[in-house]
């Protein structure tokens, strides 16, 4: 990996324009609600892909139209990364499944996105939290101060 000390704020908007461009498309939108933050050590590529993965399957989960949130929040020694979708939620029978490699809903899917975002919290020391319910999802990955 490829680390260097970057704010994830500047990441996130650099990446903004095809975000917004793939929810567009959609019928969508996206909505960052982005706070200052302390740099953190990280392999940016990475950082993308996380973002990336987790914001198309926002999208994909939510039906005609919705916005998806994305925030960043410095909380005690932590800064959070959070994605939030307006979409069904993660049923019960499936939340232990998600994340590992090749589990998918979906007819096109590859089940692939959440395991690598799994492995790229754990090269960053950061964990990912669920929060979903029919209202929504919610991940956040928490990433330790530099
Ligand atoms: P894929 O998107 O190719 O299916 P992922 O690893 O990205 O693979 O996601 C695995 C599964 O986790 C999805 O098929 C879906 O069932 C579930 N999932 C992931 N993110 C969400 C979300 N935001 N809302 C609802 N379900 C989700
Ligand atoms: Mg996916």
């Amino acid at each position: 990996t490829n680390k260097r000390l970057t704010n994830l704020n500047n990441i996130i908007q650099n990446l903004a324009p095809l975000m917004q461009a793939d929810a567009v498309s959609a019928g969508k939108s996206i909505r960052l609600e982005l706070t200052p933050i302390p740099d953190l050590l990280v392999d940016e590529k990475e950082i993308r892909q996380i973002i990336l993965n987790l914001t198309r399957n926002g999208l994909e989960a939510m039906g005609q139209g919705g916005h998806l949130t994305i925030k960043t929040l410095r909380q005690e020694d932590e800064v959070l990364l959070s994605v939030q979708d307006q979409g069904s939620g993660i049923s019960p029978e499936i939340i232990d499944k998600i994340g590992t490699p090749f589990f998918t809903t979906k007819d096109n899917g590859t089940g692939l996105g959440l395991a690598i975002c799994y492995s790229i919290a754990t090269r960053h020391g950061a964990r990912i939290e669920i929060d979903s319910s029919p209202a929504g999802t919610v991940f956040a990955v928490h990433f330790p101060l530099a």
